[in-house]
């Protein structure tokens, strides 16, 4: 058995019954390589202790045999990023939008809603809640 051999059949036996890197581990080494960077280049002490903080628990978290608990913790993670990420993408493309859509709310549900400019004053009726009302674009 070749060293290199070794070392994979070593690493494999370790990781047995853990979970290794997920999106929040992978995310919480960025966040500290992130912080570390930035708190060397102010001369920040406190970040450059946050940055390790979040690498010790990205390796905490990758070394854990609690998998359910990772996991939750994880899809937690995975779905504020996702929603996050969703509402970025909407207010990207209202800004790039503006000109051609007015966009405005529901006064019932406060769905987001949009009508293109220039319409006038018409009758809108919500597609979620359904509620009519007058709205000029
Ligand atoms: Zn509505």
């Amino acid at each position: 058995m070749s060293f290199m051999q070794k070392i994979k059949n070593g690493l494999q036996k370790l990781m047995v019954g853990r979970r290794g890197p997920d999106e929040l581990t992978l995310a919480l080494l960025i966040a500290g390589l992130v912080l570390s960077m930035v708190g060397s280049a102010i001369g920040f002490g406190l970040l450059n202790l946050a940055g390790m903080a979040a690498y010790v628990l990205a390796i905490f978290r990758m070394f854990s045999r609690n998998l359910q608990k990772r996991y939750a913790e994880n899809a937690k993670f995975t779905g504020m990023w996702r929603s996050l990420t969703a509402s970025v993408r909407q207010f990207i493309n209202r800004t790039k939008n503006m000109k051609k859509y007015k966009y405005f709310k529901c006064p019932e549900c406060h769905s987001r809603l949009k009508l293109p400019r220039k319409v006038g004053e018409v009758t809108v009726t919500c597609g979620k809640c359904h509620h009519a009302f007058k709205q000029k674009a």
